[in-house]
């Protein structure tokens, strides 16, 4: 859309004015005509755009705005009467490439991404421009779906030549992807001859950030935004999470869209907004090296034991400004005096909270290493305290944000500016004394400037030829006039005023570049600062709901001892009803978890809660359980619940079957993997037997760890024939014909379906649950006899038999591998194959 500035509007013509009148709910009218038909318009205020912008970019416009480049008089000098001001487009505002305050949500990193594909590599590229966060990973093709999840972009942008990108992008010129290209722009953005100093970065990395560097190029008109040093992700870092997973355990954003209901809402507690921009981040990407996650934990274990020091910290830390997205603003070139005293503000807190952490015996190693990024800013501090005044306002436009005392010459102007003042009201009383005129008054507008204003009465006398006033302005009850002292004053003031704000504007101007030279500095203190405030978060969140603290294993196993699902708890808490705690415990040898059930009996509340208290802990926070033992995850997999795919076109049988082969496709013996009513949407028979197979290939080939719910009772036979999976069920009873669901977790098949109670619960009329019940009766009997669905089931020959390909769990393969050939001995070699071959 293009924003056309008119005066005090932008307006909006033909097609943009259509939607953009639909979107922001304003009239739409017309001006002039095209082709014989009216030209459709509306507009919106200047001093108002920024909320109208939000609410269009929300929306998934993009637009350019159009500013007037010269005044009416220069067009007039340079065209004549009639020639129009001269517009050039300023700037593009893309979801993207916000950095304004009004536009951003302040808890959330706004994330353009780009990505493209090198040979058969993809290469990702993200920066959050309002903090200038950059980083490049690359992956393969399959797991570019994970690497955008991750990330969340507002917009992501690819090659024009990339065919059916399978994502939604904006299409770019295809050479805009170079990896040279993309090594030399980052060596000159930073100032460096070789981006080795960073890291190690691979041909589709640079590509993607030469296509993502163009485009800044170009929505910016050619100024670039703040950039940090770019730091190469490597996904084997992190544990890998679908983007099917990540909606369905709700992680940022609840299944509505929202943050109301997501796991982050139940879990942040940050007092800045740097904070829980992290904390999202360390959500989104939890880690897998167990060193890096105790590091975290103890950070959070320290402040979690001491409740005053943490108190203290927080305290501290709510009071400071978004340091971070000052800078940003600052460095994109639309900083204000205000984002400079942010920064003031944000530096010196930043220090105090070092000195008052120096101070505390027997701190975490985390914690050290952060310290040293907290200081060093004393130069700038001094000297953004010494020019600035207490509170600089956003507009810089008027000045008055250089404080008393920084520049003697600007106090001099400033001092002219304010005698004459005095003198101007002197005046004021000597044209009474020398009028006679007691209502006589010197006042100020924007049209006329000073002037002198008399009731119309006593007009007349001042109109006298001799009277040494000038006529200015007749009004109904008063005439205004001028004299010369007063002009002359008037004139020191507008002079004297003029070069203070060229002089407040250069000293902006030094200021903005002395925070430019540092901000890779100011930029580390920010995250510091955030680190410190996540991890104070998770400390109140635990202390707050009795969480603890998980012990990280490198074992296959989940060993967790009440848990309890945040966002139900939460939920429930708040109707004043209690959440019942289940334990989990997951090992090697028991790691299929089969979970039957009524409906409603809380399967999926357990299955999740697992899930999510894993990813908690790998995140390096605290856990809502009493106690809890994690062995590492690297994937995690949640296919729960139907999700709303149905927009896009796929039935939700077919959605869970592509989720449910992405599972058996990438599932370690490391992974976690939790599985709902797998087959529900197909007919009982094909999915009682997808159901069936599925639980056996994650048992038997995949060897992951999983909870498995399902209302299939037939699958309890898998029971007989699989070695590590066992059988549980949602607790219920039926009491007086009611039924009670204790959402309690026990082991053993479940009982009966209870489908029936359940439908009641819902509210089925009574005479259709009585009919219901008749052809239950039936059924169970046919059953009997038959022996059910299930029939012959008994006498499927194993899975691990029919799979072609030895299974990866093949004890003999797991032995061989583990075995260090140059370790052994001829004669301890010749006892080994004299034991795998007795294990034949
Ligand atoms: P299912 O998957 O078995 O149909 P859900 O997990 O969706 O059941 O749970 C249904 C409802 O039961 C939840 O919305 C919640 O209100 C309640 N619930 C689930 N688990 C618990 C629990 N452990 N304690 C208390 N209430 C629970």
């Amino acid at each position: 859309m293009l924003f056309y500035r008119m005066g005090d509007f932008f307006e909006l013509f033909f097609e943009d004015a259509k939607q953009a009148s639909q979107i922001l709910d304003i009239a739409l009218t017309s001006r002039g005509e095209h082709g014989g038909a009216p030209i459709p318009m509306c507009g919106v205020p200047v001093h108002a755009a920024e909320s109208y912008l939000a609410r269009l970019i929300k929306a998934g416009c993009r637009v350019a705005i159009a500013e007037q480049v010269e005044t009416p008089e220069q067009a007039k000098k340079r065209g004549g009467y009639k020639a129009l001001v001269m517009r050039d487009i300023v700037r593009f505002v893309t979801a993207g490439t916000l950095t304004e305050e009004a536009l951003l949500e302040p808890r959330r990193a706004n994330v353009l991404a780009s990505a493209c594909l090198l040979r058969d590599r993809v290469g990702v590229a993200a920066v959050d421009i309002s903090t200038g966060r950059m980083e490049l990973e690359e992956c393969a093709p399959e797991d570019m779906g994970a690497a955008l999840a991750r990330l969340g972009a507002s917009e992501t942008i690819a090659p024009d030549n990339w065919g059916e990108a399978p994502f939604d992008s904006i299409p770019r010129g295809a050479h805009e992807f170079s990896s040279e290209g993309g090594t030399d722009r980052l060596c000159g953005i930073h100032g460096v001859a070789t981006l080795d100093g960073f890291g190690t970065f691979t041909r589709p990395m640079l590509a993607a950030a030469c296509g993502l560097l163009a485009y800044l190029d170009h929505v910016g008109r050619g100024k670039l935004p703040l950039l940090l040093p770019p730091v190469a992700r490597h996904g084997e870092a992190h544990m890998a999470m679908d983007e099917a997973t990540r909606g369905s355990l709700e992680i940022l954003r609840s299944s509505t869209g929202g943050r109301s209901g997501s796991l982050i809402e139940a879990v942040d507690r940050c007092v800045t907004g740097a904070g829980a921009r992290q904390l999202a981040e360390d959500l989104s990407a939890p880690l897998l090296d167990r060193a890096a996650i105790e590091a975290r934990l103890e950070l959070v274990q320290w402040l979690y034991d001491d409740a005053l020091l943490r108190e203290d910290l927080r305290g501290q830390l709510r009071s400071l400004p978004d340091a971070g997205r000052a800078l940003g603003r600052v460095v994109a070139g639309r900083g204000s005096p205000r984002d400079l005293g942010q920064l003031r503000d944000g530096l010196a807190g930043a220090a105090r909270l070092a000195a008052r952490l120096a101070r505390v015996e027997g701190r975490p190693a985390m914690l050290d290493g952060l310290l040293p990024a907290l200081v060093g800013h004393d130069g700038l501090i001094d000297l953004f305290s010494r020019a600035l005044v207490a509170t600089p306002p956003t507009e810089r436009s008027q000045g008055g944000f250089i404080a008393e005392g920084y520049d003697a010459d600007l106090d001099h102007l400033r001092r002219i500016s304010k005698d004459a003042r005095t003198a101007i009201a002197a005046l004021e009383a000597n044209y009474r004394e020398q009028t006679g005129i007691s209502a006589l008054k010197i006042k100020h507008n924007g049209v006329l400037g000073y002037y002198i204003e008399v009731p119309a009465r006593h007009g007349d006398q001042l109109m006298a030829p001799d009277s040494g006033f000038t006529h200015r302005q007749t009004m109904a009850g008063a005439m205004r006039f001028n004299a010369l002292a007063l002009h002359e004053e008037a004139s020191r003031i507008a002079e004297a005023g003029g070069h203070a704000l060229a002089a407040e504007e250069a000293h902006f101007e030094e200021l903005t570049a002395a925070a430019i030279g540092a901000r890779n500095e100011i930029a580390q203190t920010a995250a510091a600062l955030a680190r410190i405030d996540v991890a104070a978060g998770q400390a109140e969140r635990a202390a707050e709901g009795n969480w603890c603290r998980p012990l990280i294993s490198e074992k296959c196993e989940l060993a967790i001892v009440e848990g309890r699902h945040p966002v139900v708890e939460n939920a429930l808490g708040a109707q004043g009803e209690r959440f019942v705690a289940n334990d989990c415990t997951l090992s090697q040898f028991d790691r299929l978890w089969l979970l039957g059930g009524p409906n409603m009996g809380g399967k999926s509340t357990f299955l999740r809660q697992n899930a999510l208290i894993v990813l908690l802990a790998q995140a390096g926070g605290f856990v809502p359980a009493r106690s809890a033992t994690i062995g590492l995850v690297d994937r995690l997999f949640s296919r729960v619940g139907a999700s709303d795919n149905l927009a896009r076109g796929r039935s939700t049988f077919m959605v869970e079957m592509v989720e449910t082969a992405a599972i058996l496709q990438q599932a370690t013996p490391r992974s976690f993997v939790i599985l709902d009513e797998v087959g529900r949407g197909t007919s009982t028979y094909d999915g009682l037997a997808l159901a069936w197979a599925v639980a056996e290939a994650v048992h038997g080939v995949n060897r992951c760890r999983c909870l498995f719910a399902t209302h299939y009772h037939e699958l309890a036979r898998l029971a007989d024939t699989c070695e590590a999976l066992t059988l549980h069920h949602v607790r219920a009873r039926e009491w007086k014909g009611d039924l009670v669901l204790l959402h309690e977790v026990t082991t053993g098949p479940a009982e009966s379906s209870f489908g029936l109670a359940v439908a009641r619960l819902a509210g089925v009329p009574g005479p259709v649950v009585s009919r219901a019940k008749s052809v239950l009766a039936k059924l169970e009997k046919g059953r009997a006899e038959t022996g059910g669905i299930a029939a012959g089931l008994g006498d499927l020959p194993l899975f691990a038999n029919v799979v072609e390909e030895a299974p990866k769990g093949d004890p003999l393969r797991e032995k061989l591998a583990a075995l260090d050939i140059d370790a052994l001995s001829p004669r301890d070699a010749l006892g080994w194959l004299y034991e795998l071959k007795r294990e034949i």
